[in-house]
């Protein structure tokens, strides 16, 4: 019943998201209890989804914090009034403001 690491590779997503079948996640076990670095990729996947699935939900967070981004966006457009050299989302707008 040992599969090799590709194998454990290939099922490690649905194993973390707890999607794979009894079969699937008794070969998995089986090969994390030999194979210490697919023990440690199971360990750290687990780990950083649960980060993830934390981060984002905190569902207050992201809308608000968008929300007074493009407040700001708009205010300091009106205020300055600014020319096409000035663009507002010059470094405003990273990806990192929305969810996720
Ligand atoms: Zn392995």
């Amino acid at each position: 019943m040992n599969c090799s690491c590709d194998e454990v590779l290939a099922m490690l997503h649905a194993f973390v998201d707890d999607e794979a079948d009894e079969s699937q996640c008794a070969q998995i076990r089986a090969h994390m209890a030999e194979c210490a670095e697919c023990d440690e990729i199971v360990v750290s996947q687990r780990s950083f989804k649960a980060l993830l699935a934390r981060a984002c939900g905190c569902e207050e967070a992201p809308p608000s914090l968008r929300e007074r981004v493009s407040m700001t966006r708009i205010r300091v457009e009106v205020t300055n009034a600014v020319p096409d050299d000035r663009r507002p989302d010059d470094g405003s707008s990273s990806p990192d403001d929305g969810p996720c």
